[in-house]
């Protein structure tokens, strides 16, 4: 079987009476090159436990199968569960899921399938699940060791764009608070059937074993980054003393800024993560 043939993926889902929806993101990966760079670059092996989020019709399942421990596959989609019992048929480490990973327990799931192992997480996301999915796998402190992600090209620049640009902004920080990110290729809209309307970038992310950040309170962290990004034109002084999300009094910010000697109308968009930090750690030390 070879479902990266056009062809042969096409037959097997017609087979299946299976009709492509947009509305869930439905664009299956068919480039052998692409699939033999996530396989290989995300550094699964056969002691690896891997949760795939989305499998379609199961053509980078059957690879990760073939290269890791055992796989658990999260699929919404009730029309793929024939498909996919029929192509990972050959496969006794394969257990399939169907249900929407927004709704899933879990932890039950984990603890369920994985014990208290550890597991990387591979997926060609949905693009309107991404940054939800993302931020709870990492802000619930779950055993992960890596996330390899198929996402939006303008996705993967945000996630790995340097302090003061553009796409710098709370994704930014909020991945690279938790994990090293590392792009691993390119996916352009050829690369699937049917074919989208964007491109898409293959990013792995590698929790840090043991966070680089010490922080005083997380939550304040947060709220303060949110406050930056969502008034980024302001200086930091500003967007936080006016911020919805955090009571910040306007002389501590100022004296915080003073304090990490940072020119008191910089915006807090130009701040790195580690300054964001000893901002944060500062602010709540004053409280
Ligand atoms: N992994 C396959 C591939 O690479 O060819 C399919 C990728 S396709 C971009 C996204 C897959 O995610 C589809 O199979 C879709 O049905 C599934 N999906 C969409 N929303 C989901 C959700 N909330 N929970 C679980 N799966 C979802």
């Amino acid at each position: 079987m070879n479902l990266t043939n056009k062809n042969e993926l096409i037959s097997i889902l017609s087979g299946f009476d299976f009709r492509f929806s947009k509305s869930l993101g439905q664009n299956f990966l068919i480039d052998k090159n692409v699939l033999t760079d996530i396989i290989t670059k995300s550094g699964i092996d056969l002691n690896t436990n891997v949760l795939e989020i989305g499998p379609g019709a199961g053509t980078l399942t059957r690879e990760l199968c073939a290269a890791a421990k055992k796989v658990v596959a999260v699929e919404i989609d009730s029309a793929l569960v024939p498909v996919l019992n029929y192509v990972m048929s050959e496969f006794d480490n394969f257990t399939l899921i169907n249900s929407d990973i927004l709704k899933v327990n879990m932890r039950g799931l984990i603890n369920d399938k994985f014990g208290g192992e550890k597991f990387s997480v591979v997926a060609n996301l949905p693009y309107y699940i991404t940054t939800p999915i993302i931020m709870n796998l990492f802000e619930n402190d779950y055993n992960i060791r890596t996330l390899t992600l198929m996402v939006q090209k303008e996705v993967a620049e945000r996630i790995t764009a340097r302090p003061g640009t553009k796409n710098y902004g709370a994704l930014t920080v909020g991945v690279g608070f938790y994990a090293d990110s590392e792009i691993i290729c390119q996916a352009p809209p050829h690369c699937f059937v049917p074919q989208p309307s964007v491109s898409s970038v293959v990013i792995k992310l590698s929790k840090y074993e043991k966070p680089p950040y010490e922080i005083n309170d997380k939550e304040v962290f947060f709220k303060i980054v949110k406050s930056v990004f969502s008034q980024r034109r302001k200086t930091l002084v500003n967007s936080l003393s006016g911020s919805p999300f955090i009571n910040c009094d306007k002389n501590n910010v100022i004296k915080a800024l003073e304090k990490m000697n940072l020119d008191t109308k910089i915006r807090g968009e130009k701040l790195n993560i580690n300054e964001l930090v000893n901002f944060s750690n500062i602010i709540t030390s004053n409280v």
